[in-house]
Order: C-alpha cells, then sequence, then structure tokens
C-alpha cells in the first residue's frame, strides 16, 4: 500500500511545486515505484517535468470521471517517476467540485486504485486553501509544509494549521504532518538564520533537519524540463533534496 503525501502551503511561490518534483524524482531514483500528481491547475509541476502542459486526460478528466486515473498516468524523463498532469480544464475544478456530491472524497477515490501501483504518491497542492487542496489532504496520509525562509515564513501556517485540524476531525483522521521544510534558504545572511531559529522554536520536532538553500540550479532546472536532482546532481540544491528525500523516507 503506497503513502500518499500531500505537498502544501496556501501562500505562493513557497516551494511546493520545486519540492513536489524533485523528491517524487529522488524517491523513484532510489528505486521506488513514485507518483506525482499534479492538484494545480498552474501545471507547473507537469510542465517542470518536459509533460505537455494541456496533456489530456489529465486530474481534470479524472475528477469528472471522464477517465480513469490509470489511463492518466504519464511517464516523465525519471525511470520510475510518473505523472498524473493536471489536464487543461482543471482551474474549472475549483468552482465544478464544490458542485458534486462529496466532492472532498473524490480525489481520494480516484487514487485509491493507484495505491497497490506506487509506493508514494505525492500531490503537488495550489497555492489556495480551496477545493483543490482540501481534497488533497482528504486523500493523504502526510502532509509536508514547505516554508519560504523569509520575514513573513510564518504568516499564513495558522490557517493551514486550522484546515488541516478541520479535514483530520471532519474527514480524515490519519492525517498527519510529515515534517515543515525550510526552503529558498540562505545562510549567510542574519535573517535566513533568525527565520529558521523562529521557526524551529515555534515548531519543535516537526521541522526537517534538511533545509533546501536558495540555489540557481534550483530555479533553473524546469526550464529544462528536468528535476534539479538530474540537471545538475553536484548541486548544492539537488544535494538538499537527496538529503531531504531520506530523512522523509526515514521518518516513514
Ligand atoms: P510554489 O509551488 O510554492 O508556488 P515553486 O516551487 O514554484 O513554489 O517556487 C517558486 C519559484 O522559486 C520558482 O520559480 C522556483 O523555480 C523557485 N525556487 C524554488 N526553490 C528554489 C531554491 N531552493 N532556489 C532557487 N529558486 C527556487
Ligand atoms: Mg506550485
Amino acid at each position: 500500500m503506497g503513502t500518499i503525501y500531500a505537498i502544501a502551503n496556501q501562500k505562493g511561490g513557497v516551494g511546493k511545486t520545486t519540492t513536489a518534483v524533485n523528491v517524487s524524482a529522488c524517491i523513484a531514483e532510489a528505486g521506488y515505484a513514485t507518483l506525482l500528481v499534479d492538484v494545480d491547475p498552474q501545471a507547473n509541476a507537469t510542465v517542470g517535468l518536459g509533460i505537455e502542459r494541456a496533456q489530456a486526460p489529465g486530474l481534470y478528466e479524472v475528477l469528472t470521471g471522464e477517465a480513469q486515473a490509470v489511463e492518466a498516468l504519464t511517464d516523465s524523463p525519471i525511470a520510475g517517476l510518473q505523472v498524473l498532469p493536471a489536464g487543461a480544464g482543471l482551474a474549472g475544478a475549483n468552482v465544478e467540485l464544490p458542485r458534486m456530491d462529496g466532492f472532498e472524497q473524490r480525489l481520494r477515490e480516484c487514487l485509491e486504485p493507484l495505491r497497490d501501483r506506487f509506493e508514494y504518491i505525492l500531490l503537488d497542492c495550489p497555492p489556495s486553501l480551496g477545493p483543490l487542496t482540501v481534497s488533497a489532504l482528504v486523500a493523504a496520509d502526510k502532509v509536508i509544509v514547505p516554508v519560504q525562509t523569509e520575514y513573513f515564513a510564518l504568516e499564513g501556517l495558522a490557517g493551514l494549521l486550522e484546515t488541516l485540524a478541520l479535514v483530520q476531525r471532519e474527514s480524515n483522521p490519519r492525517l498527519t504532518v510529515a515534517g515543515m521544510l525550510l526552503t529558498m534558504h540562505d545562510g549567510r545572511t542574519r535573517l535566513g538564520r533568525d527565520v529558521e531559529r523562529e521557526v524551529r522554536a515555534h515548531f519543535p520536532e516537526l521541522v526537517f533537519d534538511t533545509v533546501i538553500p536558495r540555489n540557481v540550479r534550483v530555479g533553473e532546472a524546469p526550464s529544462y524540463g528536468l528535476p534539479v536532482t538530474h540537471h545538475d546532481p553536484h548541486s548544492a540544491g539537488a544535494e538538499a533534496y537527496f538529503e531531504l528525500a531520506k530523512e522523509v523516507a526515514a521518518r516513514g
């Protein structure tokens, strides 16, 4: 039975997609059958792995019942990593989903048959706490919360934690936080060090030991349609993501 991880934070630009793509790639590289599901209508994870933005069928067609999840699986450039792309109509899903009966359970039901095929399933969430993110949290066993190491890092986390508690209480009691991940960290600046200290003090035990540094190679990798771990495996960013994947696997 595969484990489902949602990569979530309603703030945009904190490193959700980068983390989803790179952790998936590292886990696949380590020999585990891995699936990355693009739950964001912006389709950045899909495009960042060199797959057509409008590739169909995608998650949209799966959620609306036009296609089965297995029919929407696509190979990525990484052996062992498959992708369930966003699909062209996913932006409309935020409006259409709530009109469907039991929509919050829908993604979970669609992914259930894939748990036998994949050891790890990662869900790249959109930057909101809307229906798609809620669906992902209902489907997930664990959540990874990327937090950008900047002045407003903690802002908005309260809202996310409230949503997590609500989902746990109402529909998914097995949901746990796998960890918070400090991203785009600049250890040379005082601000970077202060924010890291503050987040660790606020959430003891919850923050991954591994910190992802700000690294040019990480930022440019998607334009090559590759994870940084394949674009430049010896970069500081790639090495950090390899370490993180080990930590994620070790936390079980
Ligand atoms: P989100 O999915 O949370 O919106 P992204 O993963 O798309 O965030 O990251 C936002 C931007 O920052 C992207 O352009 C991405 O390439 C860049 N980025 C993410 N992590 C790093 C990093 N460690 N170093 C440099 N750039 C990064
Ligand atoms: Mg994203």
